[in-house]
């Protein structure tokens, strides 16, 4: 065995949740932290997680916690904690919505998501090539079919929640310092990689192939 002394905590940690069949939503809730927190968190992005998660996230994935950082960033959680899927609720989904789910894959870098920016708001779209089974086919995260904020199913369409309105997949604060050359930057890799798989891929979206 190699000494894993080097390899950053995020690191090994989205390691052991993957290893574990965990998605990042289901560790946001055992860290009692949202989703978008955990997916900066193994993106690298310091400061995104309370010490308290921290510790959680060690035990539940069973690795030894990281030695204590900085004290905690107080404005830069209260500042994420203000975004639109900050107040968490459990609305239930109406009925009417209740029938069909469709996966998506929740992870913000995936090339199955395509950003998008609906005036000063960067969403992401699900363009379907995730698949259909437990594991996205294209980055092997965890799949999703419920809303991250709300549980409210997912039915295919847009990067918004159609229950509750909060986007699906969000970019993690911290990760780009500017969000649009970002998803500028993804969307060029979504739209190659989307030429590529195009041509195997059944139901590819129109757009996608397009190019
Ligand atoms: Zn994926
Ligand atoms: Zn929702």
């Amino acid at each position: 065995m190699q000494p894993v002394k080097s390899v950053p905590f995020f690191s090994l940690a989205r390691a052991a949740r993957r290893e574990a069949g965990l998605s990042q939503a289901v560790l946001a809730e055992k860290a009692g932290c949202r989703q978008s927190q955990i997916s900066a968190f193994e993106a690298g992005v310091p400061g995104k997680i309370s010490r308290e998660a921290t510790l959680r996230i060690a035990e539940t994935l069973g690795l030894e916690p990281p030695p204590e950082p900085q004290p905690p960033a107080d404005g830069a959680v209260g500042a994420a904690g203000a975004g639109l899927s900050g107040a968490a609720s459990a609305w239930p989904a109406p009925a009417g919505l209740a029938e069909v789910s469709v996966p998506f894959c929740p992870d913000f870098q995936c090339l199955s998501n395509m950003p998008y920016f609906i005036g000063e708001q960067l969403l992401f779209l699900p363009l379907g090539f995730c698949g259909g089974g437990v594991r996205c086919a294209v980055c092997g995260e965890v799949l999703q079919r419920r809303c991250p904020s709300c549980g409210g199913r997912f039915r295919g369409h847009g990067g918004c929640c159609e229950t509750c309105g909060r986007p699906l997949v969000e970019l993690p604060e911290g990760v780009a310092a500017d969000p649009r050359e970002w998803a500028a930057a993804q969307r060029a890799a979504v739209s190659d990689f989307a030429a590529m798989a195009a041509p195997r891929a059944g139901g590819v979206p129109s757009f996608a192939a397009r190019r």
